[in-house]
């Protein structure tokens, strides 16, 4: 006879009443059940470069098939380690300094479970990216807050001084940023920097979309900046640069002190990021010319110019976004209470689909926002962009 005591503990954790299905996965399943196009998750279908698909597969022919070392395979290590050399002058030990990891995603996951405690707070930057704000729920580690200034979401220094208490442990930025596109300033990262050694705070900086930089503009990698080094975790990937989502693989870098301690929580996930693929993103960045990571960006700025004008002639006024690749566009003229009414309307409608802006702001914000990604091959963001403009 079932007791009321096995009952009651055939029950979901008490985390799971904040366990919603991201709206960004909510839109693209409802997209694909109506054969809509998909602007609404960074699904970066552009080709792969043809040395990481070569190297990745010629790796499983090889026999690269079993697990590696928890933190990857030494080529891959020592190629990040010398990427972050030549980008940014950074050193850093290969051996015990840099994690690759199941994404940037895997990444996070892991130097949240080695260097923070739950009822521990960290400042987020809002507009956020929603994996970050809920990677720290799940671990019970407290996001706050702190709203970036409209139109240009710059940083409003006080604000975030104003956000630090006691309980502040770390940072969290997003640079280029998704989904504002917001590259942070030298200027607004040395204010950032301050406040960390001030409060003695770690600084994780989320850099994904580093070469998806527009117009001219530089990315600051922020542990470049003085004293950073020995406090801030870099994560980046592989997903966006060799539009390579689905092979999760990314890397932390970061002083010896947490490293060990990152790489034991990722093994303890992942155990090893997929072996052949990582031997693809070695070769990569091995192999890929300066000029590779130029036509990125150039690609995507245009990509950026397509959509931009097609949402502006559709009366969806959008400032430019310096990096990444998503266009946050007012939506007020679509029908609709709220974000998410008006994306599925628009995706009913046009049969275009984009994320309600609610899903990056605390509740009451962003409903007049949708975002839209443009890391699209041309002809299925023309397609989209004639609908959006036969609106
Ligand atoms: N960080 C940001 C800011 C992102 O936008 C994304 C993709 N949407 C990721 C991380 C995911 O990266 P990865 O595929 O390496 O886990």
């Amino acid at each position: 006879m079932p007791s009321a005591q096995a009952s009651s503990r055939l029950s979901l954790s008490q985390l799971a009443s904040g366990a919603l299905q991201s709206e960004i996965r909510a839109m693209s399943v409802e997209c694909d059940r109506i054969g809509g196009i998909n602007l609404a998750q960074g699904i970066c279908d552009t080709p792969v470069p043809s040395v990481v698909e070569a190297t990745a597969m010629q790796a499983i022919r090889d026999g690269n098939n079993i697990y590696t070392r928890c933190d990857g395979i030494d080529r891959l290590r020592k190629a990040i380690a010398d990427k972050q050399l030549r980008d940014y002058g950074m050193s850093y030990d290969p051996e015990s300094e840099v994690m690759v990891a199941s994404g940037a995603t895997g990444g996070l996951h892991a130097a949240a479970m080695a260097l923070l405690n739950p009822r521990d707070e960290v400042i987020l930057f809002e507009p956020f990216y929603g994996y970050h704000a809920v990677t720290m729920q799940s671990l019970r580690i407290r996001p706050v807050l702190v709203a970036l200034n409209e139109p240009d979401w710059s940083l409003d220094a006080d604000a975030l001084r104003a956000a630090v208490t006691p309980r502040t442990r770390a940072i969290l930025l997003n640079t280029p940023g998704n989904p504002s596109g917001k590259i942070f300033t030298r200027a607004e990262l040395e204010v950032v920097a301050a406040l960390c050694i001030q409060h003695d705070l770690f600084l994780i900086t989320d850099e994904i979309y580093e070469y998806f930089v527009y117009d001219g503009a530089e990315h600051v990698s922020p542990a470049t900046l003085p004293g950073m080094r020995e406090r801030t975790i870099v994560l980046s990937g592989f997903s966006k640069t060799f539009s390579i989502t689905g092979w999760r693989l990314g890397y932390a870098v970061a002083d010896a002190r947490w490293m060990p301690t990152m790489a034991h929580f990722h093994d303890l996930t992942y155990v090893c990021p997929p072996a052949p693929l990582q031997h693809g993103a070695a070769a990569g960045l091995e192999q890929l010319l300066p000029s590779f990571y130029k036509q990125l960006a150039t690609d995507h700025q245009k990509k950026r110019e397509t959509l931009l004008s097609a949402l502006r002639a559709a009366g969806m006024e959008a400032s430019t976004p310096p990096g990444a690749y998503y266009i946050l566009a007012k939506a007020s003229r679509l029908k609709g209470n709220s974000a998410r009414e008006k994306a599925r309307h628009l995706l009913s409608v046009a049969g275009v689909a984009a994320v309600a802006g609610s899903a990056f702001f605390r509740p009451g914000r962003g409903e007049d926002l949708l975002r839209f990604c443009f890391a699209k091959q041309d002809a299925e963001l023309d397609e989209a962009c004639e609908r959006l403009r036969r609106l």
